[in-house]
This record gives structure tokens, sequence and C-alpha cells, in this order.
């Protein structure tokens, strides 16, 4: 669309936006508390079609760029009702107790706090912060932080019940837990973001900690985020026992006590499942295709790691834009272009397409590294691939599962295919303990036989009971936690 159509209404009266050049990354705010009557456009997105768009704002970062998909929208009706379904199908096949599951279907502790941090400005803005703690059961709470807009108590909740499925899978001792703040990080200066994330630590207070809950990265929060969230918890306790508590965080930078391979850990796994996924199925890697959505920590870690096997990245999704080359795009050189320029947008080396083009894109292996509810009925029927492997969590919903599973589309669930950011954070956690530091070869060995172990186990549940692998993989975790129970009964 050039310039001069972009007054054009539609039927509604709403200025229909397009992807342009100067337009396409302008920033949508949906529904979002506080938003200025007086910001500069009313309209529709492209992206996300939404119908009732509130405005769209340049925030102080200076970023345009649209953060609402089209089924991001959809999102918040059905992660926590997913997840607890995913619980009730797996009991129903091997017929758990039902008071364990009863004590599963919960989470244990749920806080929510507000708190105040001076901006740049001057001004002062209230913040609010989320950490659900859903089962301690096998260890004490683990699971990220997320500073993402769409976080809320019922996402928390989500995530942190599959963060107890995935610990017990990987056979570590943790529980589950999850948090985050409702922000978009781009709206904020580095200073203010520091601010926010000391502030968040100092009102967590004592719900967190080194033996009780150990938060870690997750969406847009980062090694650098994690330093902080030490140094902050650090300042809070006495100084005789600062060195026994850097285990309070993982995903820590390597000078500040983080694990050689915690950053890459997530897509290492997902590479090693995908490649005992090959050698059980005698398929070749080399030369196969896949596409990735989600360009951040885990897409682009999994999608660079997966060169060593020739196989051939052809498609990229992420919140900026799409991009196609069918004769391959060299991971590495991207992920230096999305950390020059912020996401894939304007990728030089490859054609842009649209978001239902990229989910039709044939190829051999897809992975979804971005958020949840992005394979739906919908995206499901147009995906032609023979294997989805799960890097983000909770990216399929239960109408594409059933999808999948008709199109006979292989699936390693989220729960375990992620699994290897938790798992190499156990690495990170033990070595704080100890005093100690393991190279990479040894952290990579420990990963690949662990979560090895764990698809095996999830394979094996799978044939015994003729389930699909996510309900196996539920049977898996829930089987070890009703062990659990029925061992030490209930108190009193
Ligand atoms: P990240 O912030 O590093 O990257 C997120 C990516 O998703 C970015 O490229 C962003 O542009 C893209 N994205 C966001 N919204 C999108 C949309 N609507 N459509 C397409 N792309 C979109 O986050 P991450 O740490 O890589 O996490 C990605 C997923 O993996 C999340 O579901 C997270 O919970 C899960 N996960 C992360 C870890 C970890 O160690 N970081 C471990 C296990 C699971």
């Amino acid at each position: 669309m050039k310039k001069n159509d972009r007054s054009r209404k539609d039927s509604e009266g709403l200025t229909r936006i397009e992807t342009t050049k100067e337009w396409k990354m302008l920033y949508f705010q949906h529904g979002r508390a506080g938003l200025e009557e007086s910001s500069e456009f009313r309209g529709l997105c492209r992206h996300c079609e939404l119908r009732d768009i509130c405005a769209i704002q340049k925030p102080e970062s200076g970023v345009w760029r649209c953060a609402y998909y089209k089924a991001l929208t959809r999102k918040k009706t059905n992660l926590y009702e997913n997840v607890i379904n995913q619980l009730e199908k797996a009991a129903d096949v091997v017929h758990f107790d039902r008071d364990i599951c009863r004590i599963l279907a919960e989470t244990t502790n749920e806080l929510v706090v507000h708190f105040p941090v001076k901006m740049d400005s001057g001004t002062v803005k209230m913040l609010t912060g989320y950490r659900v703690q859903h089962n301690n059961a096998l260890g004490p709470f683990k699971g990220g932080l997320r500073f993402h807009p769409s976080v809320d108590i019922d996402e928390v909740r989500a995530l942190s019940t599959l963060m107890t499925w995935k610990t017990a899978i990987a056979n570590i001792p943790f529980g589950g837990a999850k948090g985050g703040l409702q922000l978009d990080p781009a709206d904020y200066s580095i200073q203010e973001l520091e601010k926010i994330t000391r502030r968040f630590t100092f009102a967590l207070g004592n719900n967190i900690g080194p033996e009780y809950d150990i938060p870690a990265p997750d969406v847009n929060t980062n090694p650098k985020i994690m330093a902080w969230i030490l140094d902050t918890y650090l300042s809070t306790v006495t100084p005789n026992e600062r060195n026994r508590c850097l285990h309070v965080v993982t995903g820590k930078p390597i000078e500040a006590g983080g694990s050689q391979g915690r950053y890459k850990a997530t897509g290492q796994g997902i590479v090693f499942l995908i490649e005992k996924w090959a050698e059980d199925h005698g398929f070749n890697l080399k030369g196969a295709t896949y596409t990735v959505q989600g360009f951040g920590n885990v897409g682009s870690w999994a999608a660079r790691l997966m060169k060593k096997n020739a196989s051939k990245l052809i498609a990229v999704e992420d919140v900026t834009g799409v991009i196609l080359n069918k004769e391959g795009i060299d991971p590495d050189d991207l992920a230096d272009y999305v950390e020059e320029h912020g996401g894939v947008l304007d990728y030089p080396k490859a054609k842009p397409i649209d978001h239902d083009t990229f989910f039709g894109t044939k190829a051999d292996i897809f992975i979804p590294a971005a958020l949840e509810n992005q394979i739906t009925a919908e995206t499901a029927e147009m995906l032609n691939v023979k294997l989805v492997a799960e890097g983000a969590n909770g990216p399929t919903d239960q109408e594409g599962d059933k999808v999948l599973q008709r199109k006979k589309i292989d699936l390693i669930p989220d729960i375990l295919c992620n699994s290897g950011g938790v798992i190499v954070s156990y690495f990170e956690w033990l070595q704080n303990k100890r005093s100690e530091f393991w190279d990479l070869d040894e952290v990579d060995y420990k990963l690949q036989k662990m979560i090895v172990d764990a698809y095996e186990r999830v394979r094996d549940t799978a044939e015994k009971y003729k389930v699909d692998w996510r309900t196996a993989a539920h049977i898996v975790a829930i089987s070890r936690l009703e062990t659990v129970y029925k061992e030490r009964g209930i108190f009193p």
C-alpha cells in the first residue's frame, strides 16, 4: 500500500493498516489499561487482525512493532484450561488416584505483587508481578520469569503447572513454578528495566530462595536480568550467607556463577531430541528442511545447532515479520542480523511472506519457539511437516493437537522437548552448591543423557498405553508424582 492509500477506510470506518516499509513496525496496544486516547492512529492491524484496536503508539524505546498476533488474542481463554484437561486425559488412561489428581490440579502458592518504580521522566509507575508455585513434592519450586504484556495469573498458573510435569519427566529434583511481569520491555529504557527487575525481586522477598524457589530466564528475560535478580537477592541476605546463595537463580552469566551451555541449553535439548527421533525413524537429517517460529533464545539456538546435521532452515517467523528462502537461510547469519536489528524483518537474504504462507510452507520439521496457542485447528490444517518439535511452552491448543494426530504428524511435546533449559539449570544449581565448574563437554554429555532417557520413557509409555506423545509425557510425570505422594502420605 502506498502512502496516499493510508486513509482508506473499511466498512466500519476504521483505517486499514498494511505492512509497508514505513508502517510495518507499527506498535499496537490492545486492551491495555491506561491507553492514551490521543494516540496517533486508530485502525486495523494486518498481523493480529483485531477489529477493536485501541491505538497505535510509539513506545519510549522508539521501536515500532505489533506485539499481538491473531492467535495471541485467543490465548487467555484456554491455556490453563488446556493444561487441566490434559491432566484429566492422562488420568483417565491410567486411572491415577483421584485425590492426587485433585492436588495436582491446584497450584500451591500464588503471589501477586504491585510495586512502584520511578521512571526516567521522574514519574512513578505502578507495576504488577506474579509468581505461582505449582508443586514442590519432588524438590524446590523451579521455573522461568517472563516479561510480556500478556502475562497474567492464568498464564502463570498454566506455565507453572507445565514446569512441574517437565521436571518430573526429566527426573530432576525440582518442582514447578513460573512468574513474570505484565510489561513490554521495549517500552522501557535499560535503566528502568534494571530498577523494575530489582524492585520486583525485592517484592518477591523470601518467596524465592536457593533451596525454595529458583527463577530462570524465559520470554524477554536473559542472563543480565538474572544477574540483577541475583545481586538484589544477595543484598537482602546477611554477608556471611551470600556465597551460599548463588543458586537462587539460574541462567546467570558465566562470570556471575552461570553454567557453560545454559544459554543454548533449551535449543540444544531440542536438537538432541530431533536427532533421536530421526534415528528412531531411520530419517536422514542431512538436507532435511525445517521452519522456526520465534527467533529468540530457544528458536535461534535450535536453528543454529541444527546446522551440524546439514539440515536446511527455510522459513522463520518472529514478532517483527516472516521470511522464506527455499535455498536455505544461514541461522548464524540470521542470528547476527536479529541481534543488530531486533528481528527478522527486512533480512536481505530471504523474501518476506505472510503468517499463513509460513504455516503452509512444506518442510520436514517445524519448531515452534515463540508463544502459546500458535498451532490451532486452523494453523495445524495448514502444516505440511513430518515432525513438530515444541520449543515453546503450550504452542499447540487442544484442537490443534487433534488435527496433528489426524494428519499423523509426529510430535515431541513441550514438557519433554524444551526441558533442556531446566536440566542445565539443575546442573548450574548443583555447580553453585558444590562450588564446581563443569566444562561444556561435560554439560552437553549429561544433558544429552538425561533428555534422551526422558524421551525413551515417553516413547515407551506411548507404546505401552497406545496413546499420543503428549498424553504419554503426562503419564510419565504424573506417575512419578503419584508415587511420591503415596510414599510420603498427606500431612497431617
Ligand atoms: P525470547 O524472548 O528469547 O524469544 C521469543 C521469540 O518469540 C522472539 O523471537 C519473538 O520475536 C518471538 N515472538 C513473540 N511473539 C510472537 C508472535 N506472536 N509470533 C511470532 N513470533 C513471536 O524467548 P525464549 O526464551 O526463546 O522463549 C520462547 C518460548 O520457549 C517460550 O514459550 C518459553 O516459555 C519457552 N521456553 C524457554 C526456555 C528458555 O530457556 N529460555 C526454556 C523452556 C521453554
